[in-house]
């Protein structure tokens, strides 16, 4: 069986104390999950020099669709990997959402990470209105379509996995049942095949968490709000 994957995304939050205080101590201890923080870019290199002696990974949460150039405000896939990242994020809800992210540029993103080698992970998620109207697997389904360009490029299971975090359920106390998860990976491993890698996400926390990846069809979860504190981000890898 393939290992859960935890990743913690802190989104525009902490500050370097903060960070120092929550890795220090998930950096002592030994988890059977996949662990990974994706931090404000300002923190990624001390992020990564604090990690050094542990396996957890650290990440960015967002990349530049351009190669390095006079692109000002812009961090390249490049850059992220040669600070030390091993992975980003791509296709939050909230860059969708506040920064316009296409589909298109998405997937582009997705392919600048792994043309230097970073693991992606995708994010995909429907609306409240979308779920409401049923049309939530057409919305998955069509965030998802490009994604085959990149693996008949060979882009396979350990390069990327997908993050399905339903918008309604991000940050707001509610996520998704158990059921409404179960059936959209099952979706969207149908959609790309068994050996992607799908991880949950959308208000994840220690209560739940055992619960949620204990579900068949789920790799393992994206954390925002509960990433942060490090008594309850390390239950949650402690229930993967
Ligand atoms: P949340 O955020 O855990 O605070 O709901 C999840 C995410 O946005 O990745």
């Amino acid at each position: 069986m393939m290992r859960k994957q935890v990743v913690g995304n802190w989104k525009m939050n902490g500050s370097a104390a903060v960070m120092g205080e929550v890795l220090d101590q998930l950096s002592v201890e030994r988890f059977s999950a996949d662990v990974s923080v994706c931090v404000p870019a300002p923190y990624l290199s001390a992020a990564v020099d604090r990690l050094a002696a542990s396996p957890i990974r650290v990440g960015a949460q967002n990349v530049s669709e351009y190669g390095d150039g006079a692109y000002t405000g812009e961090v390249s896939a490049r850059m992220l990997k040669d600070v030390g990242c091993s992975l980003a994020i791509v296709g939050h809800s909230e860059r969708r959402r506040y920064f316009a992210e296409t589909d298109a540029a998405v997937i582009t993103k997705l392919a600048r990470l792994l043309e230097v080698g970073l693991f992606g992970v995708f994010c995909v998620g429907e609306t409240l209105a979308e779920r409401d109207s049923g049309g939530a697997e057409a919305r998955i389904e069509s965030q998802l379509a490009q994604l085959h360009t990149l693996m008949a490029r060979g882009a396979g299971a350990e390069r990327f996995c997908v993050a399905y975090e339903p918008v309604w359920a991000i940050g707001t106390g509610r996520a998704a049942s158990n059921e409404q998860i179960s059936s959209m990976h099952e979706f969207i491993k149908r959609c790309l095949g068994p050996a992607y890698a799908v991880l949950y996400g959308g208000s994840v926390k220690a209560s739940n968490a055992a619960d949620i990846m204990a579900l068949t069809a789920v790799d393992g979860v994206l954390v925002g709000g509960a990433s942060l504190d490090a008594r309850e981000f390390g239950a949650i890898c402690r229930a993967a």
